[in-house]
């Protein structure tokens, strides 16, 4: 695929929005240093984001005797983003402003069984309304909606291609939802969420290199290589929750026998706990998140099954995971998700333990694990800024793609 001039442009003001988001205020010259783009350039671009109210100029800094430099700061109420996180047991809805500060949540569970699109798309809609809602923001404000569905998408289609745990193929989910949802619409993956998240605001902030690792119901990696997002040829980079850990191993949802996935996502773990102690009490059979919490509560108790179990899937994890070092060379490995989050620095502890025992020296030596730092969902703050590229990139054009007229939309048009 060719890119054009107007790709370069839209990359680079995006860039520049990015780093005034990210150190605000700022001047023109420190954008120039921090994005290696010409002063010339960076100036241009300043004025587009001034023009388009995403920033504000904010006063001056001396400069050591030459003129005072300008300083521009991120316009927080120039615009409102919605970021969605739909998981297999939950859907997560969070409205942020220009800054990506969280200014409203709604959360849904996903029952066990409720895996038609229809269903789904129920939830994302009552969500999204809830939120638009109680931040009181005006329709008009919010600039775009970025919806992170797990499994194998197409952003230019809006197409959720395969979703092993729900075995979705080529689920038309944009559409669906702009038949609830006015706004602008962009869909991806938690796995590309979660490593734009880090990669802003998170353990991967300042490195070229890392490796975010996505432990929930489903697992994988989004890949941070070269300093920027590596999505691959057809945006499928990053499943390594299906490379093969065990030959002829347990049954995977994608149908392959040892999948990653089926010893270190939420119901691999059931299932290593079911294998240590089958009438276990920590056990909630068809309930994920009731497992996982109680095995983190029983690891805060020194319960020694639920020890045992987290001390198991980290061995698997460590495994994968040396592999992830091994191949990549990553300055920091992060483990992000719900599972992760929940199950803690005990599950931490034992992985970097695990790792070591089967990476090589000189890559694991570069390596840091860490728990992803970010205290609210990073799935919806990394879907959020999908949208704030979204509409960078409608800026000029004759509007958003999918902005088409709709019935029982969660609000009006403006
Ligand atoms: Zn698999």
């Amino acid at each position: 695929m060719k890119r054009t001039s107007r790709d370069i442009r839209t990359a680079n003001r995006y860039e520049v929005l990015r780093q005034i988001i990210a150190a605000s205020p700022t001047s023109r010259q420190e954008l120039a240093v921090a994005t290696g783009l010409s002063l010339a350039t960076v100036a241009t671009l300043v004025g587009e984001l001034l023009d388009l109210r995403m920033i504000t100029e904010v006063g001056f800094e001396d400069s050591a005797g030459g003129r005072p430099r300008g300083l521009v700061a991120v316009d927080s109420a120039g615009g409102a983003l919605i970021g969605v996180d739909i998981a297999e047991t939950y859907v997560h809805v969070e409205l942020f402003d220009l800054a990506l500060n969280v200014l409203a949540r709604a959360e849904e569970d996903v029952r066990p069984g409720e895996s038609l699109p229809e269903q789904v798309v129920g939830h994302v809609a009552a969500a999204v309304g809830s939120v638009v809602a109680q931040a009181g923001v005006e329709a008009a404000r919010v600039l775009g909606v970025g919806v992170s569905v797990p499994g194998q998408v197409d952003r230019d289609t809006g197409l959720s291609e395969y979703a092993p745990n729900w075995d979705w193929h080529d689920v038309p989910l944009l559409d669906l939802l702009a038949e609830h949802i006015a706004y602008p619409l962009y869909l991806d993956n938690p796995l590309r969420a979660c490593a734009v998240a880090e990669l802003w605001f998170g353990a991967a902030r300042g490195h070229e290199d890392a490796v975010v690792v996505n432990l929930g119901t489903g697992v994988g990696a989004g890949l941070v290589l070269g300093g920027g997002l590596h999505r691959g040829v057809s945006n499928s980079a990053g499943e390594w929750g299906h490379t093969t850990l065990v030959l002829d191993g347990r049954l995977c949802h994608c149908g392959n026998h040892g999948c990653v996935e089926t010893y270190v996502g939420a119901p691999g773990i059931m299932l290593n706990l079911r294998e240590l102690s089958p009438r276990s009490p920590l056990l909630h059979p068809g309930d994920q998140t009731a497992t996982i919490d109680a095995l983190a509560r029983g690891v805060q108790a020194g319960d020694p099954v639920a020890v045992k179990v987290v001390r198991d899937t980290a061995r698997y994890l460590g495994a994968a995971v040396a592999d992830l070092v091994n191949l990549l060379n990553p300055e920091v490995v992060v483990l992000s998700s719900w599972v992760a989050s929940r199950l803690g620095e005990p599950l931490v502890l034992e992985v970097r333990e695990a790792v070591a025992r089967h990476a090589l020296r000189r890559p694991l030596a570069a390596t840091e694990i860490v728990l992803s730092p970010i205290p609210t969902d990073p799935v919806c703050l990394g879907a959020a800024t999908f949208a704030l590229e979204g509409a960078l990139q409608s800026v000029g054009q004759r509007g958003p793609r999918r902005a088409a007229p709709a019935k029982g939309r969660t609000a009006p048009p403006s």
